[in-house]
């Protein structure tokens, strides 16, 4: 048996075209300001795609590339005056920013009507008792795939290996809300292979090339590999043995091309809910 491979890259592009559809039925264009410190060369390249994303789905955007040594005084009253624009929607600042800045201190100073990345403690505490609302971008695109290849996770046991608030966290409780019966595991986890074995969806973010491998997949599971690791070779892979797991799972994403756009396409749609509350 081969698992299906889920098709990320396609699937995004549909979301994008469809929130580019949805966009101009809007009175005003949706606009996004995204703020990047430093120099990190996997930042510039996420905020590249972000602002092709953005063109893609016709909205206005804005960039702020500000040097390394930016205080958080500067930070913080940049954020507020985008917090008051009433062009811009949606505020993204890029992780990690710089260790002299307090990452914490600047995520809870987006309003939380603009935190199109879902990590305002308000947005946090919404997801956590099930509100409408914003959902993070990656574990919202992972349930977006599952819906279009009609993966229900009602009463399935899921397992997410990680744990982060970005990833893990969000992922299980978005799991639960679906209905499905959540295990997390995490770096401490004792019997990892034996908590994967009993997964009909394993979600996989460690950030740990080779983690998963054949021999920890239930025949026919649905694998969603989250990570995004480079190898020996310096080749971009995730935290799953693709070609052996391939074999076992009854799904199963590729990286690149799984869930990657996905999340960029998420980010549209959180930048275009956020149009639609500003009305
Ligand atoms: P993180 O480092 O904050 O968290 C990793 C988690 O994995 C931790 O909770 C840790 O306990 C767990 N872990 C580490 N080693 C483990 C092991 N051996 N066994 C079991 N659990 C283990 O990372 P993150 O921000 O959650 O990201 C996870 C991965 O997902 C990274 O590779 C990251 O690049 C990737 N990522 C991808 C996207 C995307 O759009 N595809 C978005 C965000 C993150």
């Amino acid at each position: 048996m081969s698992a299906i491979i889920m098709d990320g890259k396609a699937l995004a592009e549909k979301v994008k075209d469809q929130v580019r559809a949805q966009a101009e039925g809007l009175a005003r264009t949706p606009g996004l300001a995204v703020i990047l410190v430093g120099d990190n060369p996997a930042s510039r390249v996420y905020v590249n795609g972000k602002k092709k994303d953005c063109a893609q789905c016709g909205f206005y955007s804005e960039e702020y590339a500000l040097p390394v040594e930016t205080t958080q005084q500067e930070l913080l009253g940049l954020i507020e005056t985008l917090n008051s624009r009433e062009d811009i929607d949606g505020i993204l600042l890029q992780l990690p920013v710089p260790a002299h800045l307090d990452e914490q201190a600047l995520l809870h100073a987006i309003r939380p009507d603009k935190d199109v990345d879902c990590f305002h403690p308000y947005n946090v505490g919404q997801l956590m008792i099930g509100e409408k609302g914003f959902q993070p971008c990656t574990p919202a695109g992972v349930m977006r795939m599952l819906r279009e290849y009609g993966i229900d996770p009602a009463g399935k046991r899921c397992v997410v290996i990680g744990r982060s608030n970005i990833v893990g966290k969000p992922q299980a409780l978005l799991m639960l809300r679906e209905n499905a019966t959540v295990t997390i595991c995490h770096s401490r986890t004792q019997g990892l292979k034996e908590e994967c074995l009993r997964a009909d969806i394993l979600v996989a973010a460690a950030g740990k090339a080779g983690l998963v491998t054949g021999d920890m997949i239930k025949p026919g599971a649905v694998v969603i590999d989250v990570a995004m690791n480079r190898n020996a070779e310096g080749k971009l892979c995730g935290d799953v043995d693709f070609a052996a797991v391939q074999e076992t799972a009854g799904y199963i994403t590729p990286v690149p091309g799984g869930v990657g756009p996905m999340t960029r396409a998420m980010l549209m749609e959180n930048t275009l809910l956020a149009a639609r509350m500003h009305g």
